[in-house]
């Protein structure tokens, strides 16, 4: 039995702002990717937030060959890289990016309105151009979507060749409807072991065990008993065991389902496992 977190932040020293907790040598790759062995997490797939992470993602890529990346723009990010790039010159840098073996996916891309509404209109061009690039290239991307369910899947409809996943479900089931209608995976978060996602626990029991995928969201979203601390992907465990319970089916059987969808979805990674 092992388990594959399919949407993990590894570099945590990027996000040290947001964490009062001292992210020291106990959270260097290497430590966590030790931790995450034990805890029969195989495979981690990195998932990039902005285009100047590339570098980094790359050299742990090639440091671990258990661990996955993808290339792409956030949308909490698409005003700042349309501003700094335009969209020919993110083009060229995510299809260059696209091409090393182990660039397994576009993402994290999407739309946020809770934090970004005011940038709506470069989210959307963002989205757009990085469905497309997907399309091109033949990737699956990864979905962020925060208070825009109905913009995402509109956009979505209009590139019927693109397959992916969405990332962090919140629990929406007329949008999972949707996600899956488009042949989409949802992936269940450490969200889904807090008492009050009441709407998530009953939703994932709509989602077909073919289409569903574990993550961590690490550093974010640490599932109970470690709530409030920092994630990692180790702690995916967690979260596989409260979807056993809530499908009520064995741990083996979500480990082996999810880490199957991963494979099926994340393709290119296939040569790798
Ligand atoms: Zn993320």
């Amino acid at each position: 039995m092992f388990f594959v977190d399919s949407h993990s932040h590894l570099a945590f020293s990027r996000f040290k702002d947001d964490f009062k907790a001292a992210v020291d040598d106990n959270y260097s790759v290497d430590a966590i990717i030790t931790r995450a062995a034990d805890a029969k997490v195989k495979y981690m797939l990195a998932v990039a937030t902005e285009l100047s992470e590339a570098a980094e993602l790359q050299a742990i890529s090639e440091k671990f060959q258990n661990i996955f990346v993808t290339t792409g723009i956030h949308p909490q990010g698409a005003k700042k890289h349309c501003e700094l790039y335009g969209l020919d010159e993110i083009a060229r840098v995510v299809r260059d990016n696209c091409k090393r073996p182990k660039t397994v996916g576009i993402g994290e891309i999407g739309l946020d309105y809770h934090y970004e509404r005011e940038s709506e209109k470069q989210q959307k061009e963002l989205f757009n151009l990085q469905l497309e690039l997907a399309t091109e290239l033949d990737l699956p991307v990864s979905i962020h979507c925060r208070d825009a369910s109905e913009d995402v899947a509109a956009i979505l409809k209009d590139h019927p060749s693109s397959k992916g996943v969405i990332h962090c479900f919140s629990g929406e089931k007329s949008f999972a409807k949707k996600a899956l209608d488009l042949g989409f995976y949802i992936s269940i978060s450490g969200v889904v072991t807090y008492k009050k996602a009441t709407e998530l626990q009953d939703s994932i029991k709509y989602v077909p065990t073919d289409r569903l995928l574990i993550e961590t969201d690490c550093p974010f979203l640490a599932p109970v008993p470690y709530r409030g601390k920092l994630n990692e992907p180790a702690f995916v465990v967690h979260t596989a065991k409260k979807i056993a319970e809530l499908l009520d089916v064995s741990l083996e059987s979500v480990a082996d389902f999810s880490s199957r969808n991963f494979s099926s979805l994340f393709q290119k990674a296939k040569g790798f496992l």
